[in-house]
């Protein structure tokens, strides 16, 4: 069949080239982005969620939880809401990242995060350059399971965009118990038990950032930020991908998606 020979090649190097969306593999991105355009949508909206203590976008919100008011953190940033049910997008982009080392999607998310968190350091007068970014790691049994620790790789990446150092200023005491199998006070309580500080000398007078993907009670967020304020920290600021809605945290979608917590 004249012809065939031409468009056939043609059909299979569109297929090759048709890059899938990370988060739905269905819809095709644009350029060199990784999330189709539909996600990314969804994404913007997600991120519009409403946090009525303040009253601003999550992603331009500051609230701390209790736990983190008492440890002395400067502020809180956060880009999502987090429900358990895994119905938002934003929890897509959370287990493809616990399961992939997945460089790109960290920085990208990491580029939004980094917005509000320098508007938050320049209300102390703090240069994000002169910043230390450190992360909670994973159990060993985690690591090894997924072959990556999301903490990590946020650490890498807003560091990249920070453009400060990073460094692992938190270590797991071996044996202690699994955070979430306790209730919430008890996790405050065991929070700084189930930590330790390392590479003390680093963080002397140093502002440190936290980041994690995700932040349910803010228990251990505030446990490894006590420790490092007692260890010699200047300030300390906690940022995570998503925030879990609940009681403490109750967003609500502005376009009645979600009701409102209660
Ligand atoms: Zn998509
Ligand atoms: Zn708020």
């Amino acid at each position: 069949m004249p012809g065939c020979e031409h468009r056939l090649p043609l059909y299979l190097r569109a297929l090759v080239s048709a890059e899938r969306c990370i988060l739905c593999h269905e819809g095709a991105t644009q350029g060199r982005d990784i999330v189709c355009p539909a996600c990314e949508e969804k994404l913007e909206r997600e991120s519009s969620w409403i946090c009525p203590k303040c009253g601003a976008k999550i992603r331009d919100c500051i609230c701390m939880t209790e736990e983190m008011e008492e440890a002395g953190v400067s502020a809180y940033v956060k880009l999502f809401p987090y429900l358990s049910d895994g119905s938002l997008t934003s929890d897509r982009l959370l287990y493809r990242l616990k399961l992939k080392k997945d460089r790109m999607l960290a920085s990208r998310e990491c580029a939004c995060l980094s917005v509000n968190l320098h508007f938050a350091l320049r209300a102390l007068k703090i240069k994000p350059e002169d910043c230390l970014v450190t992360y909670i790691p994973r159990t060993r049994k985690r690591v090894i399971e997924s072959g990556t620790d999301q903490g990590f790789e946020l650490c890498r990446a807003m560091a990249k965009i920070l453009n400060c150092d990073r460094a692992p200023l938190i270590s797991r005491v071996p044996g202690t118990v699994v955070q979430k199998t306790l209730d919430a006070a008890e996790r405050l309580q065991n929070a700084e038990d189930a930590f330790d500080v390392k590479n003390a000398d680093l963080l002397c007078g140093r502002c440190v950032i936290i980041i994690d993907d995700l932040v349910t009670s803010g228990a251990t967020m505030s446990g490894c930020a006590s420790l490092l304020l007692k260890a010699g920290a200047s300030h300390v600021f906690c940022a995570s991908l998503s925030h879990t809605v609940g009681r403490t945290a109750p967003y609500f979608s502005p376009d009645g998606e979600s009701e409102p917590f209660s």
